[in-house]
């Protein structure tokens, strides 16, 4: 039984991420097809408190699916974590009709979409972030964009690299996650790769990189989590030159790879993510995140997610396990080991294969 849904409201916040206008497209178009009207809020959080509503038509939506960034912007906002600025965003929310809002974003905004769930207006989440750390889903909106962008970087830097024997030191985004450092530094055949999730082998970069050089090689790339730190990144450059005598050169591609055109992977996965958010939340599903398990799109409890990733970075609070079932539980600690043991693995081939 559908629950009747006047008008949805999409809104892009926190970090952007190539992909998030392919949501908009998605949710637009799927709840259009549905009878439900569709508004832009502008600028996340931040245009529901100060009523930044324009409505959205299939046509306004139609071509931005190759454009990176959101055309709704983005806005980090403190006042909507208090409950003057939740007060006024649920006034705009009923002087606008607004029946339910889908919120793209990562894991601070899907803490604002339960917040206003739990005041009665039902919001669904679906993942916008470069650094795929929403633990409960396998890739998230902008990652795999994001990953592309630092290869095509580092393969250029590669070249240069090997006319003048040199070393590049990458440090790429991902907050605390490693992921994009673990697979584009397999990817691009890079001698090291240091992450926050798995201890680092300084002595043994420098030996391997002394051994390649002795044996003719004469590229080197090294990539650097971002979440280690600009100091460690920075430092490493030092260490490898004092240690091997190879000239280093550092490069922080930062924000570039936040940016540039979605991926077919981030298109689909974002496409697909926006209809199944539009379908749960006419059916009266909300609270929820939309999340890509073992290739398949499935919602998962907001609540279920944010703890999820508190554990897996150890930073469990105490009671945060109250209330889940021993089945919750089990999933949680296999979905975490599973990760773990991801890292272990990456680790393992990239160094037997990138000598
Ligand atoms: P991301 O969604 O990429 O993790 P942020 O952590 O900056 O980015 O969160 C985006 C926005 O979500 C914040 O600026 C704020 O408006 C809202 N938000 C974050 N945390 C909370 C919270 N605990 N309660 C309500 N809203 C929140």
């Amino acid at each position: 039984m559908e629950t009747k849904f006047r008008k949805i409201g999409i809104l892009t916040s926190g970090g952007d991420a190539p992909g998030m206008n392919c949501v908009i497209k998605s949710v637009t178009c799927a709840a259009i097809d549905k009878g439900v009207e569709v508004v832009g809020i502008i600028g996340g959080y931040s245009g529901l408190i100060n009523d930044k509503i324009r409505p959205l038509t299939k046509n306004d939506v139609a071509g931005i699916v190759s454009h990176g960034g959101t055309f709704l912007y983005s806005d980090r906002c403190d006042e909507f974590k208090t409950e003057a600025g939740m007060q006024k965003a649920i006034a705009t929310c009923k002087k606008h009709n607004i029946d339910g809002i889908v919120a793209i974003g990562g894991d601070g905004t899907f803490r604002g979409a339960t917040d206003l769930s739990i005041r009665g207006i039902p919001c669904i989440g679906v993942t916008g972030t470069i650094d795929n750390d929403i633990t409960a889903s396998d890739i998230t909106v902008g990652y795999d964009t994001a990953m592309n962008s630092v290869l095509t970087m580092g393969d250029a830097l590669r070249d240069t690299c090997e006319s003048h024997a040199r070393c590049n030191v990458i440090e790429v985004m991902g907050r605390n996650a490693g992921y994009i450092a673990i697979e584009t530094g397999l990817a691009l055949g890079a001698i090291g790769v240091a992450v926050q999730e798995i201890p680092f082998d300084k002595e043994s970069l420098f030996k391997r990189m002394n051994e390649a050089r002795a044996d003719g090689r004469r590229s080197f790339i090294v990539v650097v989590a971002e979440g280690l730190g600009a100091a460690f990144s920075e430092g490493l450059v030092k260490e490898i030159e004092e240690r091997t005598g190879i000239e280093t050169r550092f490069v922080r591609p930062a924000h570039i790879v936040r940016g540039g055109i979605p991926t077919l992977v981030d298109r689909n996965l974002a496409l697909k993510s926006g209809y199944k958010a539009v379908e749960l939340l006419l059916k009266g599903v909300s609270d929820v995140v939309i999340c890509s398990r073992h290739d398949q799109i499935v919602p998962i409890e907001i609540k279920f997610a944010l703890i999820l990733d508190r554990m897996y970075k150890n930073k469990l609070k105490e009671d945060d396990l109250e209330g889940f079932t021993d089945k919750q539980l089990a999933e949680m600690k296999a979905i975490c080991k599973e990760r773990h043991d991801y890292f272990v693995d990456m680790y393992e081939v990239i160094n037997g294969v990138n000598r």
